[in-house]
């Protein structure tokens, strides 16, 4: 068997009729900048996700970028998040001229750990950006409180995350403003690059549609800010509102592969993610956590099945972020996950036998070296 960490030409099987018909349109028209479908994912996203503003953009790194800008993030402030999640996290607050702070993550999820943020609060920290990794949700109520005692604003990056939600509210209506990316491999992937901001604020909301066009409000040629070239194309808008009303059914599909797997993965020495039931967790990436990580790769490689490594290297160990002055050791817990981590194939479109077969093999090779 051939496992493919990702399937898109599968998905593509699904929504090419929706997605042609949508490009077709748009190719026809030639209004390929911020249309009519830019308008339609935007409205559709923010009565998804249940807050008043969808900003479309680039992608996911530009939206970082845009909330940062919009929160007026500059040099000399301190930005609190975690050093275990994609580059970008990180990347966006050192590019507004600002100090990434790190802390550790909690064991049990390997999300930010709220108790920490409350330790790394200064006067200079002007915001946090929580990351709901691999599709679950942090701790985002109590870091929230934490937060609103210090007036310090919160940023979810919410790449991994469309969909997952808690008691009424999804991932991007908790902080104060959300980034979204639309990456080809994420839950809802489009045909390109592609980004959003969310926010229910109305003075971000009205700020960020102005920085993603180089700051011009209503007046053409007139900027009240310096912003920047971060516009969604219209083809991929097209498509990504083509792609939309499947992503539901898709993040149950992977709910219910991480199910199979709990239930077949247990009593192997290996770490097995949470499910919780109330929907806080979509499986962007399902992530068992082993001490023989590279043996297990390589031979579920021998096998044919590819799997992931995110992250093998934790941000504060990346050297170009050495001038930090953080080391080995800094944040054990970060550094113990990107060394044990490992992906197996999730995505919805996996099928049963692959996902026994899978299984069959994470098996063979626990009992193989045990004997
Ligand atoms: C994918 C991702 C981003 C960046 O999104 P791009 O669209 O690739 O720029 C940021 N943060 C996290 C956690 C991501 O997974």
């Amino acid at each position: 068997m051939d496992i493919p960490m990702i399937n898109l030409k599968a998905q593509y099987k699904t929504t090419k009729k929706d997605i042609m018909k949508n490009l077709t349109e748009v190719l026809s028209e030639q209004r390929l900048i911020l249309g009519k479908y830019c308008k339609t994912l935007e409205e559709k996203i923010s009565s998804y996700v249940g807050v008043p503003h969808a900003i479309s953009c680039a992608n996911g790194t530009d939206a970082l970028i845009l909330s940062l800008m919009a929160l007026d993030i500059r040099d000399g402030d301190e930005v609190i998040t975690t050093p275990f999640t994609f580059f970008a996290t990180a990347s966006s607050i050192a590019l507004m001229g600002a100090k990434p702070v790190f802390v550790d993550i909690k064991e049990d999820d390997l999300n930010i750990d709220p108790e920490l943020i409350a330790r790394a609060i200064t006067k200079k920290t002007k915001a946090v950006i929580v990351v709901h990794l691999f599709g679950k949700l942090c701790n985002i109520e109590e870091i929230i409180k934490i937060c609103n005692h210090y007036n310090i604003p919160v940023i979810e990056d919410m790449a991994q995350s469309l969909g997952a939600g808690r008691e009424g509210i999804k991932a991007g209506g908790f902080g104060d403003i959300a980034a979204l990316s639309f990456y080809p491999t994420k839950n809802l992937g489009g045909i390109g690059e592609g980004g959003m901001v969310l926010t229910k604020r109305d003075d971000l909301g009205i700020k960020v549609r102005k920085l993603r066009v180089h700051g011009m409000g209503d007046t053409t040629y007139h900027h009240e800010l310096i912003g920047i070239n971060s516009r969604l194309d219209e083809i991929k808008a097209a498509a990504l509102v083509a792609k939309l009303p499947y992503l539901e059914k898709w993040n149950k599909k992977r709910i219910k592969n991480a199910r199979f797997y709990n239930r077949h993965l247990k009593g192997l020495p290996v770490i097995l993610p949470q499910i919780p039931r109330d929907g806080s967790h979509i499986f962007h990436h399902y992530v068992i956590r082993t001490k023989n990580r590279d043996g297990l790769q390589s031979f579920l490689k021998q096998k044919g099945i590819q799997t992931g490594i995110y992250y093998p290297v934790p941000l504060h160990l990346q050297d170009c972020f050495k001038y930090l002055g953080y080391k080995n050791g800094s944040f054990p817990v970060s550094e113990v996950a990107a060394r044990t981590s490992l992906a197996i194939p999730v995505f919805p479109e996996l099928k049963k036998a692959e996902k026994q077969y899978i299984v069959e093999m994470i098996k063979l090779y626990f009992h193989k070296i045990s004997s």
